[in-house]
């Protein structure tokens, strides 16, 4: 029996593969059918205001919008809850496109990637921007599977609001299948992470079986979330013809023969007309008062002072204001519902974006005051484009952005030059003289930022920001380095899960290929490229089969390169499983000099996750090791780490202490390495419960059988 256990990187997502793999091609089948039956219409884009006839005033409005009425916003959820849907319907009644797109036809406007429009899934994030009743509305729409999580931590990390969307028919996607529940888990944690406000909407409230009551309850329960439910729907399945605006009291219905659903009426709800949907309104609005001052202080002053007796004459402004503040500090969230296909219920999701979640300057970042107004922008996002190369998005947090300028990237300690200024309209990039902070630009001519990047408008004023960072930090006593402070939060980036080779259609066409890879990597850094050394080989490893396989598709269609891809393989890892105490000795002549060296170590699983080994001294070698020594020590664990016995699959999860290392002078630390190197392996070979019985010839200090991980 093996004293080593071994997993793959991530069992999630391994387990949930097959479910996604199953939707994906049926996904993809269905799309295949609809290329078959009709060629890609294009769509049609209005321009944007202001750019037709030279009009300053309003060019001034579009480049610097109040910073108060900027709302950067993600759409967030699992797949298939509607996000791509929702987010057509967004930009069609914002007036920026004449059309509605439909994910089921393939032409999305946000799903603009080939593969994306013919899959029907969002694999790349795009960044819209458009206006909303006077609010600058910059919305991102974020990737569901599990593949493209990176996409998902990558925007969170730019955002100030996110509205996530459930399939009302599904809860928060519990019902039927419990790796799901994990997805959508996963997408709310990590907006509570990056601590993004949210405001839910309940999609396909048309749907038969939508059940308002069960989603809103599971969003209680499974994501242990207050909901405030700021609507009620009027009907479900499909009766479902519209919503009640709770706080408003006022009763929202689309016209039944609207076929884009521009056509509703807001009433208000009165005693002669709907007596019982009024009074059903009336307990909701107390309800959720109630609860609104019970998460904040001021409101509960005011409804306990003046409104005490009768919530009624509570003014609708009052409680949104409230509301607002709640939202703000995550106590709550508000929850609308509505049905994305059926063209319901989205523009009132979009006044609740401008009301409820916050301008960029409601959000606390204490770096801002570092920077007094000079530039501060993190790169959040490179896409490669062939004809204007890199072309990196920004969200700017300070300063303004000018193309034909210098920016200094903080992280790669370069400095280089933006050559032009755009506006990202989905595939459409509208060239822009400035942008102002809060907004999301997109810039042309940067070749070394990349993902995560933090840029300022020179090194010296880094050097201004990092000294008023030293000084606040003394004042707070803080320990970070003030590099490290300067620095926005990057993305972190998982570990591929998956590998496979990757072969282009002839040697010649490797440097392609190269070139390829690099752009994409720079793009995409859950994407990475290996190079077998035994074989030579190109190794693709990613996230998942799908990332490999969009990969594999992207590079035929944007680089003309027909490559070949070998069997998929699992990222395994190797695990010990007990402590180990073992020793071992070298000693070889090598010429006229003898390298003796003798090694006692222990080796023990550790409970938290980690790639490299953690190397410990007890106290008695401690202090009369030297340097060289050290290294030679921690160069000889590393190597062992590299090849599991098992699979040859590297070694995490590992803390080894060293007791003592005996060497008689002139060993070479080649050979001390070599003899850590040794040891370890026979830590690995270490038979499990058996080993004190045996004779592999070291001592075991205990046994306790920890649970696999895996
Ligand atoms: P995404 O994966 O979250 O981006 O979801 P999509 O927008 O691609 O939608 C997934 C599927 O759900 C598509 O077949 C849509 O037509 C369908 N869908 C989206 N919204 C609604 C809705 O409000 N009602 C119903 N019945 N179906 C919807
Ligand atoms: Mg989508």
């Amino acid at each position: 029996m093996s004293n080593l256990r071994i997993f793959a990187v991530n069992r999630k997502k391994i387990s949930s593969l097959h479910y996604f793999n199953n939707m994906c091609s049926s996904k993809i089948r269905a799309s295949l059918k609809r290329v078959k039956l009709h060629v890609l219409l294009g769509r049609n884009y209005s321009s944007l205001p202001g750019l037709i006839g030279n009009d300053i005033k309003s060019l001034h409005s579009i480049i610097s919008p109040p910073i108060a009425k900027i709302r950067n916003i993600g759409i967030m959820a699992h797949i298939d809850a509607g996000k791509t849907t929702t987010t057509e319907r967004i930009l069609y009644y914002s007036g920026y496109t004449r059309s509605l797109g439909d994910v089921d036809d393939g032409d999305t406007v946000t799903d603009f990637m080939a593969q994306e429009r013919e899959r029907g899934i969002t694999i790349q994030s795009a960044a819209v921007t458009f206006d909303w009743k006077g609010y600058r509305i910059n919305l991102i729409d974020t990737p569901g599977h599990v593949d493209f999580t990176l996409e998902v931590e990558r925007c969170l990390r730019v955002l100030d609001g996110a509205v996530a969307v459930f399939d009302a028919s599904a809860g928060v996607e519990v019902k039927n299948i419990a790796k799901v529940k994990a997805q959508t888990l996963t997408v709310w944690r990590q907006a509570d992470k990056h601590k993004v406000p949210r405001i839910c909407f309940l999609n396909k409230m048309d749907k038969t079986g939508a059940s308002f009551n069960y989603a809103v309850e599971s969003i209680r329960e499974k994501l242990k979330a207050k909901p405030l439910l700021l609507q009620l729907p009027i009907g479900e399945g499909k009766a479902f013809k519209g919503v009640v605006d709770v706080v408003g009291k006022e009763k929202l219905l689309w016209n039944p023969n609207s076929d884009d659903g521009k056509d509703f009426e807001r009433k208000p709800l009165l005693e002669t007309r709907d007596p019982k949907l009024l009074k059903e309104t009336t307990e909701a609005r107390n309800a959720l008062i109630e609860q609104v001052a019970d998460l904040d202080d001021e409101f509960a002053d005011l409804v306990l002072g003046e409104f005490s007796e009768n919530f009624d004459l509570l003014p609708a402004e009052k409680l949104q204001t409230a509301i607002h503040r709640v939202t703000l500090a995550q106590t709550a969230v508000p929850v609308l519902c509505g049905s994305a296909l059926k063209n319901k219920g989205v523009q009132p999701l979009l006044d609740a974006v401008t009301l409820y979640l916050p301008s960029p300057e409601e959000r606390n970042c204490e770096f801002l005051q570092w920077y007094k107004g000079d530039l501060c922008a993190l790169a959040f996002k490179v896409l490669h484009d062939k004809q204007r190369g890199p072309l990196v998005f920004m969200r700017i947090y300070s300063g303004m952005l000018k193309p034909q300028t210098a920016i200094h990237n903080i992280n790669g300690n370069c400095t280089e030059r933006i050559s032009r200024l755009l506006l990202p309209f989905a595939d459409q990039h509208i060239e822009i003289p400035l942008l102002t902070a809060g907004n999301i630009a997109l810039t042309v001519g940067l070749k070394h930022t990349a993902t995560g990047d933090t840029v300022v408008s020179s090194e010296s004023s880094a050097l201004a920001a990092s000294r008023r960072a030293r000084r606040e930090g003394a004042k707070k006593q803080k320990g970070n380095s003030e590099a490290e402070r300067l620095l926005l939060a990057g993305v972190e980036i998982p570990e591929p899960v998956f590998f496979c080779t990757i072969e282009p259609p002839s040697m010649a066409k490797q440097p392609d290929l190269d070139h390829a890879l690099k752009c994409l990597q720079r793009e995409d850094p859950s994407l990475k490229v290996k190079l077998d050394p035994d074989s030579g080989q190109t190794i693709l490893c990613g996230m998942g089969e799908l990332h490999i396989e969009i990969i594999h598709d992207r590079i035929k269609r944007e680089y003309g390169l027909e490559t070949y891809l070998g069997p998929l393989q699992v990222a395994y890892r190797e695990a010990i499983l007990n402590s180990v105490h073992a020793t071992d000795t070298l000693d070889r002549t090598l010429g006229d000099k003898r390298h003796l060296v003798t090694v006692e170590l222990e080796a023990k699983p550790m409970e938290t996750s980690s790639l490299l080994p953690v190397i410990e001294y007890a106290a008695s070698v401690s202090g009369d090791l030297s340097q060289a020594s050290r290294e030679a020590f921690e160069n000889g664990v590393h190597s062992a780490c590299l090849q599991g016995p098992l699979l040859g699959s590297p070694v995490q999860d590992l803390a080894v202490t060293l007791h003592s290392l005996v060497i008689h002078p002139g060993t070479s630390t080649t050979m001390i390495s070599a003899c850590v190197s040794r040891c370890l392996q026979k830590v690995w070979k270490c038979p499990n419960p058996f080993c004190c019985n045996c004779d592999c010839g070291f001592h075991c200090i205990h046994f306790i059988s920890l649970p696999s991980k895996g």
